[in-house]
């Protein structure tokens, strides 16, 4: 027993499909009309026509580019999210690091002030608070 293949939504207004058969096979939204393309298999006893037209209408290159698009902007997504809190716990570090620093007396101020001011840039350049 072959597994039914299921209909996906209509890919312009959600509707759902049917199967229609007119001799030739063709799948159909039943709210807007839009229609696969029709499929004729002479002698089908095997119910292919409906299979064939089926899969036409479950055919959506556009979507899978996009779902693979967006696949890989998840990932990348990811990767700047993971990134992007490395550099606040290393900021964060460094301005402890600075903290501690600024209470010994042969520290320079400028040195302090030129730090902390190279650090505000760089919180500002990822989005963070200053
Ligand atoms: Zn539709």
């Amino acid at each position: 027993m072959s597994e039914e293949l299921k209909l996906l939504p209509c890919p312009f207004c959600g509707g759902t499909p049917e199967l229609i058969d007119e001799g030739y096979k063709v799948v159909q939204c039943t709210k807007c009309g839009v229609a696969s393309k029709a499929v004729l298999v002479l002698n089908d006893t095997h119910g292919v026509g409906n299979k064939k037209a089926k899969k036409e209408w479950n055919t959506r290159p556009i979507e899978d580019a996009i779902r693979a698009e967006l696949a890989i902007l998840g990932f990348n997504l990811d990767n700047a999210l993971t990134r992007n809190n490395a550099l606040e716990n290393e900021l964060t570090e460094t301005v402890l690091w600075l903290e501690s620093l600024k209470h010994n007396r042969d520290f320079p101020e400028w040195f302090y002030d030129q730090m902390h001011a190279h650090i505000n840039v760089l919180r500002h350049l990822k989005g963070g608070e200053k």
